[in-house]
């Protein structure tokens, strides 16, 4: 138990477990009723009123985080690197979305899909192995076991940085205040002269496609299943939705993907998105595009799915239905619209550093306009905080955002797509480089897939990078590198990449925009 929570009446149990009392009682006493003092163990100080605390006196911060996803919790470290003292209201668990149901859980569970697959082809590398099969409870428990592992290290991370967690739901009271409503009903205030606001989001519901956990799914069940449905429709085919199609067609499931779309991974490079679905019918996924699905019935034993395509009404039978639609910015009953705060289209507006209409009250991650992605978070918090404690960051640049899909094969893309780039302009040189012309991917079996990348004519910026294939993932980040450090085409043809590697085929897809490729 860390100094200063207080346990100490048992009528409350562990509900008062993660609340802070570090002040003593101020002169006044709640009207009638039996009060108790509890002088709590690090000299922190609470009130008991009947069976109910009653802490007197406000929480005091430097800065308060709501929420403690990858922008909320990144926020809080930083901040107290810098000197804050810092409390973090959570409701759930700390880590948020991508921690404990977004991106390491879904790693987790398609690194076992990667290793079967693998055990299904071992005869391709010469190696026989008999009878590889799965117990599918020990697959997700392990996914659990992944995620509760990290948001156990965000404890220890906040512990070491002296951070307060404050187990509730966070709503602002006033610029200043904010009101923490515990499990149990009752109500802390914290204050502190800054606010950030990083609540996330949660799983987008469609009318026609509502998520009863049972037969229409949401991410968060689709990675903790009862067992392994036989058939699957996925409405969806962002990252999400297609890293789940891999992992249910990789552990056997009949898996269908419906894109409203003409292509799947819609964002993606037009090449990417073809190479995709080529791949992905190759491992056996049904992949319908510009198809539209009406209405599920499920009065039967499974689903029964009505999909509009151009060839008309199609219906398919399957046990489950995974609503992979995108998502919901988590903004209710938070106090914006009692504070003034401004939103549009559901996302609370900020400027450059994170600031709200409303001085001291800043909002970063999903919750704003942007890529919902984690390491987008990540960095806004670092921003916010920096500029909040009067250091001079540079503003992010939202043009040099990886973005990854973890499915096999992997995707991985940043900067502009080529269609992209010609609309804004530009005279585009484009080189590609396919997999199937690189020793390490021969080697390693993985041949599927290319790197493309796209450079301006002009002053050779790089304008662009879009990947398909194995590792492809870890290899973005050289080329965001190379684009914040404004490098251009030939400097990467300069540069010596290590062979045998996947990476060399960003050299080579360069060269080859530069007609210098040696390798094809
Ligand atoms: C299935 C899935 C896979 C994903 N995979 C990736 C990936 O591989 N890479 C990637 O970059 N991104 C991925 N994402 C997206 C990523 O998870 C989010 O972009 C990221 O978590 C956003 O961080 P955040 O800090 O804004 O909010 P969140 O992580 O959503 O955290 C918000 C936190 O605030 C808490 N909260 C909300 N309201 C309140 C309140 N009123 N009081 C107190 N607490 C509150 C919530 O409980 C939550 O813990 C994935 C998402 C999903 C769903």
């Amino acid at each position: 138990m860390p100094a200063g929570l207080s346990t100490k009446n048992p009528a409350l149990g562990n509900t008062l477990a993660p609340f802070y009392t570090p002040y003593p009682p101020p002169n006044r006493q709640p009207g009638g009723g039996v009060i108790f003092a509890d002088p709590g163990p690090a000299g922190g100080f609470s009130l008991f009123y009947s069976s109910v605390q009653v802490n007197l006196m406000a929480l005091q911060f430097d800065l308060v985080v709501i929420g403690s996803g990858p922008g909320g919790y990144v926020a809080a470290i930083r901040a107290a690197q810098l000197g804050l003292k810092v409390g973090v209201v959570e409701r759930e668990s700390l880590g948020g979305i991508c921690l404990n149901w977004g991106c390491i859980p879904t790693k987790a569970l398609l690194k076992t899909a990667q290793v079967y697959e693998y055990l299904q082809h071992a005869q391709d590398y010469g190696l026989t192995v008999q009878g590889a099969g799965f117990d599918f409870e020990a697959v997700i428990k392990r996914s659990r076991g992944v995620a509760d592992g990290m948001s156990k290290g965000i404890n220890f991370l906040f512990k070491k940085n002296k951070i307060e967690t404050v187990m509730g739901t966070g709503k602002l009271l006033a610029p200043g205040k904010v009101a923490v409503t515990r499990a149990d009903g009752t109500t802390e205030t914290v204050e502190a002269k800054s606010i950030i606001l990083a609540t996330g989001a949660r799983a987008r519901q469609l009318p026609n496609l509502p998520i009863d956990d049972q037969k229409i799914i949401g991410y968060r069940k689709a990675m903790t299943p009862d067992s392994l449905p036989k058939s699957m429709v996925i409405v969806g085919s962002g990252a999400i939705g297609v890293e789940f199609a891999y992992f249910y067609r990789a552990m056997g499931t009949e898996v269908t993907i419906v894109e409203y779309l003409p292509r799947i991974v819609p964002v993606e490079d037009e090449e990417v998105s073809r190479q995709m679905e080529k791949s992905y019918k190759k491992l056996g996924i049904n992949i319908l595009t510009s198809a539209e699905v009406t209405k599920v019935d499920t009065s039967g034993a499974g689903c029964n799915v009505f999909i509009k395509t151009a060839k008309g009404e199609q219906q398919i039978a399957c046990d489950v239905v995974l609503s992979a639609v995108g998502v919901q910015t988590n903004l209710e009953n938070l106090g914006l619209e009692e504070l003034g705060i401004k939103t549009e289209k559901g996302r609370i507006l900020v400027d450059n550093f994170y600031q709200t209409n409303v001085p001291g009250i800043f909002a970063i991650g999903d919750i704003i306009p942007g890529p919902a992605l984690a390491h987008v978070a990540s960095a806004e918090g670092i921003i916010c905080v920096e500029k909040i404690t009067g250091h001079n960051p540079e503003p992010l640049n939202y043009t040099n955002i990886p973005g990854c899909t973890y499915a096999q094969p992997e995707i991985a893309s940043v900067g502009y797509t080529e269609a992209e780039a010609r609309a804004k302009g530009y005279d585009v040189r484009v080189g590609k480089f396919p997999f199937s012309a690189s020793g390490k991917a021969a080697a390693a079996g993985v041949k599927d897939g290319f790197v493309k990348v796209i450079f301006d004519k002009k002053y050779g910026e790089w304008l662009g990078a879009h990947m398909i294939g194995a590792n492809v993932t870890e290899m973005i980040a050289e080329v965001v590198v190379a684009r914040k450090l404004e490098t251009t085409g030939h400097e990467i043809i300069k540069s010596v990449h290590p062979h045998p590697t996947m990476s060399e085929a960003i050299m080579e897809a360069t060269a080859a925009a530069y007609d210098e490729v040696i390798h094809l």
